[in-house]
């Protein structure tokens, strides 16, 4: 985006503010002033924080120029504004996970994706909202309240981390950080015409992140361009030693290879995912993406995922099942809520009962049930013979191309109330994201231009193991030819910054 100007710093992306921050032309106070205003002034609107840091991210901001002009060293995002989710451990920081139970939570610790962000210079500006324990996928499951989608603020910008997209595409911040177990990450990102990316299981800290699945919870970026967030992704992953699960392994640098473009590359378009169930505007967007791939050079062929229509029926059980054993720790004695009882598990009971939100308790009842002597071979062991399964369309589809591609999400976003009766209806969405998270594949979701109504249509890219720098190659040669503007547009959308009213 050129409109980076320095006068209106809302208007640029990560990249753009980077530059002109170096070039001494703008201060980071200056940078993160100008976005506190812009959420200061619209955020009624979008809703998507749960707490502002403004003292906090000034401070930091002007310990940044402090240094800069001291000539001392800066990290790689120094002074770009980041949102982050508030499932995330912030240090004295109110840390709710969206839920009553967390409502004063204030963690002793950073969680290391914060330590990461610190470290690189990115300013934290608010922590975001989200459905309660990262379980939703329209951020209504919030505990406090709904976050409107920027393009629209009668639709939900999807979930669990709907406030950091919410906050990314309504340039509050250039960046955002959310986590994603099933499609958290991608799929508010595709209904808020973002960039938004699950890294490899394993490849970025799950220490200090509030624990969903923990064999599915992975942190990652949204950023409005593909550059950006291969930047934001960068600074936060790599091997931590206090996550048993982090892979011991060096990040391969992804910055030399993305302007590589796709010659020479093979797409996999899985043919399935396009037929029923999706929406025809979003079909329409996915083959015309396709097709501008095979113009870039790409080899496009079709592939199959033979078993991904059970990823929904598989995820649904495998991540209540973990999650009822890690929410077992919300007790009323060691953290957060405690509403008192005559006896102990009184005291549990009504803790509970008063701290969880009913999709919280579903999943409790389901998980519970799933592991249950009587019951644990028929649902969560075959549930996991599924996973093997899901993994093993993925290996066979990677012997034919290098990067997967479909929808993200079967539509585009919708109103606020549509579906949360219907708790199956709200499971769908995640039907083309579950099973890369089953899988542990790195995924990403951009933009592919609008649908009819003019909402942005998400499309999603999978990769091999490990192999995050393919994935970000495609998707920045993809990006480069759609020209997609992330800036929300349309009647009912959030008030646009000044710099970017005035350049259309
Ligand atoms: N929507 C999915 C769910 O509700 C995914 C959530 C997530 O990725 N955190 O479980």
């Amino acid at each position: 985006m050129v409109a980076g100007t320095p006068t209106d710093p809302v208007a640029a992306d990560a990249t753009d503010l980077l530059r002109v921050l170096d070039d001494g032309d703008v201060s980071a106070e200056e940078v993160v002033s100008a976005h506190l205003s812009r959420i200061a002034d619209h955020d009624d609107e979008v809703r998507a924080f749960l707490t502002v840091l403004d003292e906090q991210a000034l401070e930091h901001a002007r310990d940044i120029d402090r240094r800069r002009a001291a000539g001392a060293a800066v990290g790689s995002l120094a002074g770009v504004p980041v949102a982050l989710k508030d499932v995330l451990c912030t240090r004295g920081v109110t840390t709710t996970c969206g839920s009553r139970m967390l409502a004063d939570h204030r963690p002793p610790y950073d969680a290391t994706v914060v330590s990461r962000l610190r470290d690189a210079d990115a300013v934290v500006v608010g922590k975001a909202n989200m459905d309660e324990f990262a379980m939703g996928s329209s951020t209504e499951n919030s505990a406090f309240g709904v976050t409107r989608n920027p393009w629209d603020l009668a639709r939900v910008p999807g979930g669990s981390s709907g406030g950091s997209a919410a906050a990314v595409a309504a340039h509050f911040a250039p960046l955002g950080i959310g986590t994603d177990t099933g499609g958290s990450i991608r799929q508010p990102a595709a209904l808020c015409g973002v960039v938004g990316m699950k890294p490899t299981y394993g490849r970025v800290s799950r220490y200090g992140l509030i624990a969903f699945a923990s064999s599915l919870d992975q942190v990652g970026p949204f950023a409005r361009s593909v550059t950006d967030a291969a930047r934001l992704y960068t600074a936060i992953a790599g091997h931590d030693p206090r996550d048993s699960t982090s892979i011991p392994e060096d990040v391969p640098d992804v910055a030399p290879t993305l302007e590589d473009g796709v010659d020479g590359l093979r797409i996999g378009v899985v043919s399935e995912a396009l037929d029923d169930g999706v929406e025809p505007g979003v079909a329409v967007r996915v083959r015309e993406a396709a097709q501008l791939l095979g113009k870039l050079g790409a080899e496009v062929v079709d592939v199959s995922l033979p078993h991904a229509r059970y990823g929904i029926a598989a995820y649904y059980l495998i991540a209540p099942s973990e999650a009822s054993s890690n929410l077992a720790r919300y007790d009323g004695v060691r953290y957060g809520l405690r509403v008192d009882g005559d006896t102990a598990e009184a005291m549990m009971a009504a803790t509970r009962s008063a701290g969880f939100g009913s999709e919280v308790v579903r999943r409790i009842m389901v998980g519970t049930y799933a592991l249950s002597a009587g019951y644990y071979d028929a649902y969560y062991v075959s549930a996991q013979r599924v996973r093997t399964l899901i993994i093993r369309d993925y290996v066979a589809a990677f012997e034919r191309c290098d990067v997967v591609l479909s929808p993200t999400s079967p539509s585009t976003a919708f109103e606020i109330g549509a579906k949360t009766d219907d708790p199956l209806a709200m499971y769908l969405n995640d039907a083309f994201t579950v099973p890369a998270s089953l899988a542990g594949m790195p995924a990403l979701s951009m933009p592919a231009g609008l649908d009819d109504g003019g909402l942005p249509v998400g499309v999603q890219l999978v990769a091999p193991l490990l192999d995050e720098a393919v994935l970000f190659r495609a998707a920045r040669a993809l990006e480069s030819e759609l020209a997609f503007d992330p800036l929300p547009r349309g009647a009912n959308a959030v008030h646009p910054p000044v710099a970017a009213r005035t350049k259309t």
